[in-house]
C-alpha cells in the first residue's frame, strides 16, 4: 500500500514527507495505523547522531499507539480493529535473553533494530524499490507501520490513543525507572535530574510510589512548574543555584537519585545528592563512547549506581497499569502534551526539544 511518512535521510538531515510503499505483514508481524507518536529524546539521538541507532535512509519514531489494520499469517491476537500501543521492546521468546528472563533485551530484536528491519531482517518499507529503514522496529512518524505483534499491546477503548502513545515510553521508562528498577519504598526522598517526557514521569512514579519528598531539577522554569503539577514537593532551577548545594539543604541528601538527561555533568551532581545507603539511577541515555567521572567518596558509605534500560519494564504488566491509573486519573497524562503536530511540524517541534522547550510534542493523525 502507499503511505505517507516522514523520511529522514541521514544524520542531521531535515524530515521530508514523501510517499512509501508499505508491504503487507508477514506472519507473526502486524498491520497498525497510527494515531499519534511523541517526540521523544531517542528520536532526537538518532536525528542528532548521539546514538547510532538505525541505518539511514529511515522513517524514525517509536512512541505510539494506533488501531489494528491487518494481521499477518499465524497472528491470533491482537485482532483487527484493537487499539495497541507499540513499543521498542519486542521480543522473539527464543533467544537466550528471552529464556533467561530478559525479553527487553532480545537479541533477535536487537540484530533486527542494527538492521533497520523486522525480525527476519528486511524493511517492509521502500521508496521506488529502494529500502527504507525501520526505526527501532516501529517506524511510526507514518500513517501505517508494521510491527512485530511482540511489539503491541492491547489497550481498552476508552484510553485516548495520543495519551496512550506516551505510555510507550516515556511513561513506562520514567514510572518503570522508579517502580522496577529502583524500587522506590513510600517515605522516601527522591531527586530528579531533567523535567522533560521522561523525568516528569520518573516524578509521577515516585509520587504514585508514596515518596515524602520529591526534588525536581532542571534549568527551566515552565519544566520545573509542570513538574509540581505531576507531583514534585519542591523544585531546584539549575540556573539560578547549585542544585547539590540546595538538594542537601532543603532534606540532608536523597535515597533516590535519578538521572532522566543522560549528561555527565548531571550525573555527578545527581550522585552527590544521595545520602547514605542511596542510590542513583541512571535513566538518560548517554551518547556513544561516554565516560563518567564521579566522587569516590560516597561508595564508603554504601552508596550504589544503577542503570536502567525501558525502566526494566514489562510490557503485559506495566501497560495495562499504566492505562487504569490514567483512567483513575492517578497517572496525568493530558498535562504532559505541550503540543500536537502533523507530520509537516516535526522539524519545528524537535528544534524545540533540543533546546528543551516543552514537555511533549505529539504527532497526531485524524
Ligand atoms: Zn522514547
Ligand atoms: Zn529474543
Amino acid at each position: 500500500m502507499k503511505i505517507k511518512a516522514a523520511v529522514l535521510e541521514g544524520i542531521g538531515s531535515q524530515f521530508e514527507v514523501s510517499e512509501l510503499d508499505l508491504d503487507s505483514p508477514k506472519a507473526g508481524e502486524v498491520l497498525v495505523k497510527i494515531a499519534a507518536s511523541g517526540l521523544c529524546a531517542s528520536d532526537l539521538n538518532a536525528i542528532d547522531g548521539k546514538r547510532k541507532l538505525v541505518p539511514f535512509p529511515a522513517v524514525i519514531g517509536h512512541e505510539a499507539a494506533g488501531v489494528v489494520i491487518e494481521v499477518g499469517p499465524g497472528v491470533t491476537s491482537p485482532k483487527v480493529g484493537d487499539h495497541v500501543i507499540l513499543s521498542i521492546v519486542p521480543n522473539c521468546g527464543t533467544c537466550d535473553y528471552c529464556k533467561s528472563g530478559r525479553p527487553n533485551y532480545c537479541s533477535t530484536a536487537g540484530d533486527a533494530m542494527g538492521v533497520g528491519g523486522m525480525f527476519d531482517g528486511t524493511s517492509r518499507l521502500s521508496r521506488n524499490g529502494e529500502k527504507i529503514n525501520q526505526f527501532l522496529t516501529v517506524a511510526s512518524f507514518a500513517e501505517y507501520s508494521v510491527v512485530p505483534v511482540s511489539g503491541c499491546v492491547v489497550i481498552p477503548k476508552e484510553m485516548p490513543l495520543d495519551r496512550a502513545a506516551l505510555i510507550s515510553c516515556a511513561v513506562l521508562t520514567g514510572y518503570g525507572a522508579v517502580a522496577n528498577t529502583a524500587k522506590v519504598e513510600a517515605g522516601s526522598r527522591v531527586s530528579v535530574f531533567g523535567c522533560g517526557g521522561v523525568g516528569l514521569n520518573i516524578i509521577q512514579g515516585a509520587r504514585m510510589k508514596g515518596a515524602k519528598r520529591i526534588i525536581a531539577v532542571d534549568v527551566t522554569e515552565e519544566k520545573l512548574q509542570l513538574a509540581k503539577k505531576v507531583g514534585a514537593t519542591d523544585l531546584v532551577n539549575a540556573s539560578k543555584v547549585d542544585p547539590v548545594a540546595a538538594i542537601k539543604e532543603l532534606t540532608g541528601g536523597v535515597d533516590y537519585a535519578f538521572e532522566a538527561l543522560g549528561r555527565e555533568e548531571t550525573i555527578a551532581q545527581a550522585w552527590l545528592t544521595v545520602d547514605v545507603g542511596g542510590q542513583l539511577t541512571l535513566v538518560g541515555l548517554l551518547k556513544n563512547g561516554a565516560k563518567l567521572t564521579i566522587d569516590a567518596g560516597p561508595f564508603v558509605n554504601e552508596q550504589s549506581i544503577k542503570g536502567c534500560y525501558f525502566g526494566s519494564s514489562d510490557l503485559q504488566r506495566d501497560v495495562p497499569l499504566l492505562v487504569q491509573a490514567y483512567l483513575s486519573g492517578e497517572l496525568l497524562l493530558d498535562e504532559l502534551i505541550t503540543s500536537r503536530i502533523g507530520l509537516d511540524g516535526l522539524n519545528e517541534s524537535f528544534q524545540k526539544l533540543r533546546s528543551g522547550e516543552g514537555a511533549r510534542s505529539v504527532l497526531v493523525f485524524d
